[in-house]
């Protein structure tokens, strides 16, 4: 089929979307962030929503609530077959991280896509009030970064396939793997937007 200017215009809107997983969680800000880099978000609630997406995030919040939204929606399956198929590419921080895991331990663990090999441990960073800010530096991203961490996950076991991009007073807290990335910190919280600009770039 020719590259019509017409064609050609819809491969390039598609390819500038970025789906962000709405249904609960701090998705605004990922959303501010996208289109700062002139990118077009497309909020995520349904396997419809889902169509056609090449790039999806999905953002903190509470991981239990969105693992019970992505079952009940069908979009767990969906997400799982697509990586598999490696026609999705996948972000999670934080609780979206949790999600994305192999294995996730702690109190309460939500039902993981099991995407990236590597264990979770949810809330080991401590509670709400002991929520804090660092600035880190990782691999493959030029500039220094200032993120937060919110009851954010700690990452142990990450498989020989995955890749660690950055750590935090010795423990992995980036990594990915094929199209699957995963951080335990915020990044969008503080409008860092390097880390979006690399997920994008994959
Ligand atoms: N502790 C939350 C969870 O386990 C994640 C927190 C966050 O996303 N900031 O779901």
């Amino acid at each position: 089929m020719p590259l019509t200017p017409k064609r050609a215009q819809m491969f390039y809107n598609d390819s500038m979307k970025v789906g962000i997983l709405a249904f609960h969680g701090d998705f605004a800000e990922h959303i501010e962030i996208l289109r700062s880099l002139k990118h077009t978000p497309v909020e995520i609630r349904t396997l419809e929503d889902l169509k056609g997406i090449p790039k999806l995030i999905i953002p903190g919040g509470e991981s239990t609530v969105m693992a019970a939204f992505l079952e009940m929606t069908g979009l767990a399956k969906e997400i799982q077959k697509r990586v598999r198929k490696k026609n999705l590419s996948v972000f999670g921080t934080c609780a979206g991280a949790i999600l994305l895991a192999k294995k996730a331990t702690g109190k309460h663990t939500p039902n993981t896509l099991g995407l990236i090999d590597l264990t979770v441990d949810r809330n080991a960073y401590g509670t709400q009030l002991d929520s804090f800010a660092a600035t880190i530096k990782a691999k493959g991203i030029k500039k220094p970064m200032n993120v937060s961490f919110i009851r954010a996950p700690r990452f142990s076991n990450v498989g020989r396939e995955a890749r660690v991009l950055a750590e935090y007073q010795g423990s992995p807290i980036l990594v990915e793997q094929g199209k699957v990335l995963v951080a335990a910190f915020h990044p969008e919280v503080r409008g860092e937007t390097s880390l979006h600009e690399y997920f994008i770039s994959l």
